[in-house]
């Protein structure tokens, strides 16, 4: 997959997406596997906002049952499952304990309802071919039990704890970028560092966008018949910016933070929290903290994880699993991200009971900006579906013949097998002896062999505590779009993901890609140096 710049320049598309999240992701392969010309512009890189800062689950949401948002969780359920079947080398099962103290008999009795429920609103979900795929109903734990599984529940006043299962994404960056990769094949004309600067529109009718090349400066217009706003948190903002008018529909930003600190339990722990609640997920031999829900205000751009904000998560989390012992010189990464939210005017100031649904405009209906489509709010668990109620509309608003969408069946172009172990098997016997063979294969999927074609036995050396190495690195250079160091160590690889790398590992990374890329020394230093205020607090 290379960027299109001179097809974007040059050609007129049905659709031009702007944003390269989980929404224009999963938007762009929709509408291209349906026979739509499709054009996406990304202004950083593709999955770099909310669709990397986020919890990682696939999950039906079990909390909204709290606010009876029963079609949501039944959508959301349903999406769990196309995820496992379509990513199953990403999507993986993941069972979670929610431990009860001081809840009385009453509160035991409805989350057991809440959870009876959520059973059967995933009735189907064991309807994929891998039996590993597969989730059990919830069932409940006694204290000891519940305390021999997870010792770090240990306290006298444990009740017991209900365990039930959700699906964890191995690395949802990834996901976004193989929806790309399928466009791609899909001939879709797809650009990374282009960002939409102005709408182009003749007697309110919309016919492409004015974009700058945030690589060369270079600005030209995209011609489109239809535009999809798929920016995330910065959907109103850019359409506002874009048109000069301001936007009819606002969105509630809310900052979530996440702790990554060494593994504190094998289960995920859910804990219900006062009016929230909190998640420890394991997540590749560490564990998540997730997360806060604050109302924020400020540029997008510029969200970023305090020291106030780690002491308050910390506290919060400490009174509730005191012997985890969190301390601060214990996380070894953190971030934070936006959820883009669909004001509903109320709930003002309490951001985590605003629905996470998501809303598709029509501005054209609305009296203005004829053609132009914003998508907004959802979860990443819903991206596929909300892309595929998009393309419906965008297929119909074209007048096109189209066939049904396919995406929720079509695996994506890692997924591309039957069984996981099955297949990893296959691969140790093609690789003897590679120990990071099993994190590629959930990295890479049923594309593995086509990264590892030539490679050498140094390119499959481990880069580092992530089992990320130079033949993955290579590829996300020559095949997935990979421009920055900061591309290939926080998106095309995880090497970046579990706190700053060893000062070795960048520099072998950044000569790799110096090597490849024709970079000079002076270049390579400064992606280097680019990298640091990722791992800082901010003020
Ligand atoms: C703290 C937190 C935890 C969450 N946890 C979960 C979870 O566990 N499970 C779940 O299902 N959901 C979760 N979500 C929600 C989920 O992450 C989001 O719903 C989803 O990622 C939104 O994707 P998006 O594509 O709409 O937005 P984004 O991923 O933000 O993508 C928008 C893109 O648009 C680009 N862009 C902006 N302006 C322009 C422009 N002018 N030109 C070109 N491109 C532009 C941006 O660079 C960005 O890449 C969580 C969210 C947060 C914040």
């Amino acid at each position: 997959m290379q960027r299109a710049l001179s097809r974007l320049s040059n050609e007129t598309f049905d659709v031009l997406i702007i944003g390269g999240g989980a929404t224009g992701c999963f938007t762009a392969r929709d509408a291209a596997m349906r026979g739509l010309s499709v054009a996406l512009v990304e202004a950083k890189d593709f999955a770099c906002a909310t669709s990397a800062h986020n919890s990682k689950l696939a999950h039906g949401g079990l909390r909204y049952l709290r606010n009876l948002e029963i079609s949501l969780v039944r959508e959301s359920l349903r999406e769990r499952r196309n995820l496992m079947r379509i990513a199953a080398h990403m999507v993986r099962p993941l069972p979670f304990l929610l431990p009860l103290y001081h809840a009385g008999v009453a509160e035991r009795a409805k989350l057991k309802a809440g959870l009876a429920l959520y059973d059967l609103l995933s009735l189907d979900r064991n309807r994929l071919e891998d039996p590993a795929q597969h989730l059990p109903g919830h069932r409940w734990l006694s204290p000891n039990d519940a305390q021999t599984r997870e010792p770090v529940l240990a306290r006298g006043d444990l009740e017991g704890a209900f365990e039930y299962h959700d699906a964890q994404m191995y690395m949802p960056e990834r996901i976004a970028l193989e929806n790309l990769i399928d466009a791609d094949a899909h001939g879709a004309a797809i650009a990374n560092y282009v960002a939409a600067e102005k709408l182009l529109l003749r007697d309110g009718k919309i016919e492409g966008c004015a974009v700058e090349d945030r690589i060369t400066g270079a600005r030209f217009d995209v011609r489109a018949r239809t535009v999809l706003v798929a920016a995330g948190p910065w959907a109103d903002l850019f359409l506002e910016r874009a048109t000069g008018q301001q936007a009819a529909h606002r969105l509630t930003r809310s900052k979530g933070i996440h702790l990554l600190v060494p593994q504190i339990s094998r289960a995920a722990l859910t804990i219900e929290a006062g009016n929230g609640h909190l998640f420890a997920l394991p997540w590749r031999g560490h564990t998540l903290l997730a997360t806060t829900d604050t109302p924020f205000t400020g540029d997008p751009g510029k969200v970023a994880v305090t020291e106030k904000d780690i002491a308050d998560f910390l506290a919060t989390f400490h009174a509730f699993l005191p012997q985890a012992g969190l301390t601060r010189d214990r996380i070894e990464f953190f971030y934070a991200g936006l959820r883009p939210l669909v004001s509903d005017g109320a709930n003002r100031g309490d951001s985590y009971n605003v629905s996470r649904r998501s809303e598709l405009i029509d501005h054209g209906k609305e009296g203005a900006l004829d053609g132009v489509f914003s998508a907004l709010g959802g979860k990443w668990t819903t991206s596929r579906a909300l892309a595929e109620k998009i393309t419906d509309t965008l297929v119909a608003r074209l007048g096109k013949k189209a066939p049904r969408c396919a995406t929720a069946t079509t695996a994506l172009p890692g997924g591309r097998f039957d069984r996981f172990e099955d297949m990893v098997k296959g691969y140790l016997k093609t690789w003897p002896g590679i120990s990071a063979l099993r994190n590629m294969a959930h990295m890479l999927g049923a594309r593995l062999p086509l990264a590892l074609k030539g490679a050498r036995l140094t390119d499959l050396a481990r880069l580092g505590s992530s089992g990320d190495t130079p033949a993955q690195v290579a590829f996300a250079m020559t095949e997935e779009m990979a421009l920055t160091l900061e591309d290939v160590v926080m998106r095309r690889t995880a090497i970046g993901q579990f706190g700053p790398p060893e000062a070795d590992v960048l520099e072998r990374v950044a000569g790799q890609m110096a090597a490849q890329l024709g970079w000079s020394a002076e270049k390579k230093t400064r992606q280097i140096a680019n990298l640091v205020p990722i791992y800082r607090t901010a003020p």
